[in-house]
């Protein structure tokens, strides 16, 4: 077996966990963007979240909607941050589905990520695009 996230669902890697369900299990982040950054991964092996059976995601959610509060008690945050890397273009590394929970503070100094803008037309034209790639999907 060589996924990490595999191993640790295993036993066979440690990990601080704090949640367990069937379909989903959290753990900390072992390099965490702020204290208490947690990983809610997906007890099944799945190499990233659009390969993943709805009601597997929807279970991980529902895991994550449970453990937030307790995340943001036990790290003094007031908010979080929800993330997915998915594919390696988008900085997924472990090709495992997990959504990443992302304690937040007003004054922790995480930079949002920047914004850029369309030109005239080009949205609407890229929204054509999705809407027809949608219909033929
Ligand atoms: P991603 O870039 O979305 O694939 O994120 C993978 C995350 O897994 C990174 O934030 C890593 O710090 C984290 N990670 C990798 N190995 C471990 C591990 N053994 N225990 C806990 N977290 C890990
Ligand atoms: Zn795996």
């Amino acid at each position: 077996m060589e996924c990490i996230f595999c191993k640790i669902i295993a036993g066979q890697v440690p990990c601080d966990k704090v949640y367990e369900d069937d379909q989903a299990v959290a753990f900390l982040d072992i390099a965490p963007i702020t204290r208490g950054h947690t990983l809610v991964v997906s007890k099944k092996h799945f190499s990233d979240v659009a390969a993943t059976p709805v009601a597997v995601v929807a279970l991980m959610m529902r895991a994550l909607q449970r453990v937030a509060p307790a995340v943001m008690q036990a790290a003094g945050a007031t908010a979080f941050n929800v993330g997915i890397n998915n594919g390696l273009a988008a900085g997924q590394i472990v090709l495992h589905t997990h959504f990443h929970l992302i304690p937040r503070r007003a004054d922790d100094r995480l930079q949002p990520w920047p914004h850029g803008k369309y030109g005239p037309g080009e949205g609407a034209a890229l929204a054509g695009k999705i809407a027809a790639a949608l219909t033929h999907a």
